[in-house]
């Protein structure tokens, strides 16, 4: 399987880092080994001394496609969770500063926590749906999906030109405002709606 993430898919998250809104969804991959379930911590990488959250909502593929029409993108997802994008925001400005691929800022071990998935229904539906994170209990970042510049179909027609989507994917769909810095010994606490989905430390 394969993590494909969104970048600035709120508008109020690009301005916060002085990025344009972009006008074409912007997207990167994550390999499977940044993948985190169960709650299980996130150890914080040696090669950093700036990584930040970035809680999004998580869209799972469940049947093989390419080049999806938006129409019929709806048919190819079921099922949505949180993940937190974990960030190293040093590494990527250096990236971004050379024009450089940000691989090792955003796709390393233990960079990928995701929540147990739940059905979109149980969720009511894609369209107006809440999300949180609290860190050591304060609510650091809030979303909603109806703020996405991309909505998931969008985001699903677009990489599908791109890319096979295959079961198992998992869409990052893009981070609202309240991205920050994590350090050791953090509690995170993931909220879809009033639902705690997801609860780990930083180790
Ligand atoms: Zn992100």
């Amino acid at each position: 399987m394969k993590i494909i993430c969104i970048g600035r898919n709120y508008t109020e998250h690009a301005k916060e880092l002085n990025n344009p809104v972009p006008e074409k969804p912007v997207f990167f991959l994550k390999p499977d080994s940044a993948l985190v379930l169960n709650n299980r911590p996130f150890f914080y990488p040696s090669f950093s001394e700036d990584v930040h959250h970035e809680l999004e909502l998580v869209i799972r593929i469940h049947r093989l496609g390419r080049s999806i029409p938006e129409k019929f993108a709806h048919r190819y997802y079921s099922e949505i969770g949180l993940g937190v994008d974990f960030t190293a925001r040093d590494l990527q400005g250096e990236m971004k500063k050379k024009g450089l691929p940000w691989e090792i800022a955003k796709g390393f071990d233990y960079s990928a926590p995701v929540s147990p998935l739940i059905s979109l229904e149980e969720a009511g539906g894609g369209g107006d749906l809440d999300f949180h994170l609290e860190l050591n209990g304060q609510t650091v970042q809030e979303g909603n999906s109806r703020d996405m510049i991309f909505s998931f179909d969008r985001i699903i027609a677009y990489v599908s030109q791109f890319m096979t989507l295959k079961t198992g994917d998992l869409i990052f769909t893009g981070t609202p405002p309240g991205v920050g810095p994590v350090k050791i010994g953090d509690h995170l606490e993931c909220y879809l709606g009033d639902r705690k989905m997801m609860d780990f430390f930083v180790k």
